[in-house]
């Protein structure tokens, strides 16, 4: 992408609604505009890292087996009277009327859509396992919008759905959801902690949610220090093997780490004082196992192997995708502005052309340009006549990894400048090989 020819409406003043460094720089760096409170238009440059987020999400959703599919936003009430939750469900549903008087509301979450696709196609146990979810606008009217898209009411969201003919099977379900969610996580750059959560009035020990820890966090959690030595890494696992599934749940929730909804002060006073950490965690993930509670209320079941109906056994599963975008950026960020992870940034290299309009400074960049774009990579071109301070600038506070900087000076010594946001590092050295250290 030339950037004379894109859409990047960066602000030079910090913006006085925004109270966390995340949401600052989201509208400083031309990523999202908000429409009204908790709802945002997602300008490109932060639709680029959504949509990158997304893919992240889907592929290590497919990589677990689990089947993408899409909802409708907005869902007639009566599949929510049906579960019984029409009544309870509060103020943070939004609901409305067609123009034939039918209740509808835009859907805060899907259990009872996913419930109804499940009992009208799915009749035999033969068809189990299955998980199927959808990456979907939701919409909860919460009570207090705020820090931008982390806690917006229009948000995006990753939820899953697992069908189970026994609790064995979902719990299996579950750990496969937890494992697949610390790859994703990693993948964006990010360590989220699963913690014990709360299961409210369902009870059990089937819920976690998973924390990034940052001080602008809205929940408090409480955990043993040793947590945060864990990777998941790039290890193989079969997702099918309940065992390696299991193994994973055990190593990643058997430190203590609670949200201060299920804090315990005489269980956390048995991890040696010198580990005991009290902090902040943004939730961007939760999972859930609620056994039968769907499937007795709406009547979905089938036949078992002894051809007795069976009641399915399920779980739900949320990654807050437009969350993580704010959760990325408060974790990953300086004074200058955001520093992606490789891994969900919207280009891979900035190159700033010192000189528009020099002969040579000018086809020295689109050399690069186009070796990175043969190589597969998405470069940002500044080719804009504006001065080398604005656009490096630019190019900091939008936070690519690399930046390449080119200038008559360096070229007459057949050289460019290749400068890494994350250290601020800078080297010389000749164009084919800033290209080689980045592909
Ligand atoms: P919170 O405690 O922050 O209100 P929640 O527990 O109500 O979140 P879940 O029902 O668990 O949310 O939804 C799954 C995920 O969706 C959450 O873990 C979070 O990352 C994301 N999410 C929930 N509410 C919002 C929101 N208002 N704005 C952005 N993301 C949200
Ligand atoms: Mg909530
Ligand atoms: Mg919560
Ligand atoms: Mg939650």
């Amino acid at each position: 992408m030339r950037l004379s020819r894109y859409f990047l409406p960066v602000l030079k003043e910090n913006p006085s609604e925004a109270q966390i460094v995340s949401h600052r720089l989201m509208l400083r760096a031309g990523m999202i505009k908000q429409a009204s409170a908790g709802i945002y238009a997602w300008l490109p440059l932060g639709f680029k890292v959504l949509r990158k987020l997304e893919n992240i999400v889907h592929e290590e959703q497919v990589r677990a087996g689990h089947i993408p599919m899409l909802m409708p936003t907005l869902q007639s009430a009566d599949l929510w009277r049906e579960s019984g939750r029409y009544d309870g469900y509060g103020e943070e549903m939004l609901r409305m009327q067609d123009r034939h008087g039918r209740d509808m509301l835009y859907s805060p979450t899907a259990e009872e859509m996913f419930t109804d696709v499940f009992r009208a196609n799915v009749n035999s146990y033969k068809d189990l396992p299955l998980t199927l979810y959808q990456i979907q606008w939701k919409f909860r009217d919460e009570i207090r919008p705020r820090f931008g898209v982390m806690r917006g009411r229009e948000f995006l969201m990753k939820d899953g759905y697992n069908f189970d003919l026994s609790k064995e099977d979902a719990l299996h379900a579950y750990n496969r959801h937890l494992v697949s969610y610390l790859r994703t996580y990693e993948r964006m750059g990010l360590q989220a902690i699963p913690m014990r959560a709360d299961s409210g009035p369902i009870g059990g020990d089937y819920t976690h949610e998973f924390l990034v820890l940052a001080d602008t966090g809205e929940s408090e959690v409480f955990y043993d220090s040793e947590i945060t030595d864990l990777t998941f890494g790039d290890r193989d696992i079969d997702f099918d093997s309940v065992e390696q599934c299991q193994a994973v749940l055990e190593e990643f929730t058997s430190r203590y780490a609670r949200t201060d909804e299920t804090h315990d002060e005489a269980l956390f006073a048995e991890v040696p004082e010198d580990r005991r950490r009290t902090a902040r965690g943004i939730e961007v993930g939760q999972i859930f196992y609620f056994g039968t509670q769907y499937s007795d209320a709406m009547g979905a079941a089938v036949q078992g192997p002894d051809g007795k109906p069976v009641s399915i056994h399920m779980g739900s599963h949320g990654i807050g995708v437009s969350r993580l975008l704010g959760a990325i950026i408060e974790a990953s960020h300086d004074e200058n502005g955001i520093i992606w992870p490789e891994g969900v940034t919207p280009f891979h290299v900035g190159i700033v052309n010192l000189k528009q309009g020099d002969e040579e400074a000018d086809s020295a960049c689109e050399a690069l340009y186009d070796s990175f774009t043969a190589a597969g990579l998405d470069p940002l071109y500044d080719d804009r006549k504006e001065r080398a301070g604005g656009k490096f600038a630019t190019m900091d506070l939008i936070g690519l990894p690399w930046r390449i900087t080119v200038g008559p000076r360096g070229l007459k010594n057949g050289v460019v400048e290749l400068t890494s946001r994350r250290t601020g590092e800078s080297e010389e050295l000749p164009p084919e090989q800033a290209v080689e250290k980045i592909i």
